[in-house]
């Protein structure tokens, strides 16, 4: 790692300078050394700059992240190292990983994400366990998945539900695009997708599960500024001044296209477990209940009818 090392503004190029010029007057330009080099252009800021650069440079070469370590001293060819060195540039300008390799893992399965949609997050896969805790493997139940972005939740609970019959919708036509993407790479035959704005092209209907990862980021929280946040679409993140407006519009519509006894599940922020338990109440679920994700924080509630 390089938190030793001299802070840097940014990536200026100086990693050349500094690190590769023996190696290029040698002739040959080595995974270890490049991988060095860029940690060191990626950091001290950025938390994993030596798994990243290992990641973005794997990705050039088309080996996996494995491979590449097993052949440090594989040199590399000059066009890749360029394209390396483009996409080092970008990291430094902030631009996340997944867009930069176009691939976000998600339940242990290869999601494609483009700029057009929210990259995956790990703390989302205890949605999808809530999910299949009430969706049994043996009978045909229908689900909706409200704002799908590429998929993720839907092509998870398709591979581990099979016979469930799936409606995965988003407003975003280009998101909507890289979810067929997804569908279609996966092979999952169970998922109908459809441009819908939350519930409003849903009839009137029997959903044994409506579940959705909606945006719920307060329009002018901070957090918006940080991490990936700020190149993810907006459209995925923020949510009104509290962060409650796509929330409150899935629990006003679920009910009427709900079956009897049908669950609705929804992912939230951290602090909006209370005013989402009250929406809830308010609009007749019974059941009320919250569950906590892996770093302990209220992150998933939901209701039946
Ligand atoms: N959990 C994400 C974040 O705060 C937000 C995802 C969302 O709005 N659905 O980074």
């Amino acid at each position: 790692m390089t938190q030793n090392d001299e802070p840097r503004s940014g990536f200026d190029g100086g990693y050349d300078r500094y690190e590769m010029r023996p190696e290029i007057e040698a002739g040959a330009v080595r995974v270890s050394k490049t991988v060095a080099a860029a940690a060191r252009a990626l950091g001290p800021r950025n938390e994993a700059p030596r798994l990243e650069a290992e990641v973005l440079l794997a990705h050039v070469l088309g080996v996996g992240r494995a491979a590449l370590l097993a052949r440090p001293e594989m040199e590399i060819p000059p066009q890749a190292r360029a394209r390396f060195d483009a996409l080092i540039a970008r990291r430094v300008d902030g631009e996340p990983v997944a867009y930069l390799t176009g691939t976000k893992e998600f339940w242990s399965i290869q999601f494609e994400v483009s700029h057009d949609v929210l990259i995956p997050r790990p703390e989302t896969e205890r949605l999808v366990e809530a999910a299949l805790d009430r969706l049994s493997p043996a009978r045909p139940q229908r689900v909706a998945d409200l704002g799908t972005g590429c998929g993720a939740v839907a092509v998870a609970i398709s591979r581990e539900r099979p016979r469930a019959s799936i409606v995965a919708t988003d407003i975003s036509p280009r998101a909507l695009a890289v979810a067929r993407q997804n569908v279609t790479r996966t092979g999952a035959t169970n998922i109908r997708l459809l441009a819908c704005n939350w519930l409003n092209a849903i009839a009137v209907s029997a959903f044994d599960l409506i579940l959705s990862n909606p945006p719920y980021v307060p329009d002018f929280d901070p957090h918006l500024r940080r991490g990936d946040l700020p190149m993810e679409p907006r459209l995925a993140l923020a949510a009104g001044p509290e962060g409650l407006e796509a929330i409150r519009s899935i629990v006003a519509g679920a009910k009427p296209r709900l079956a009897e006894k049908g669950a609705l599940l929804l992912e939230h922020g951290f602090d909006q477990g209370t005013a989402v338990r009250a929406l809830l109440k308010n609009n007749g679920f019974l059941g009320v209940f919250t569950l906590r994700d892996y770093a302990g924080h209220e992150r998933i509630s939901g209701g039946h009818k």
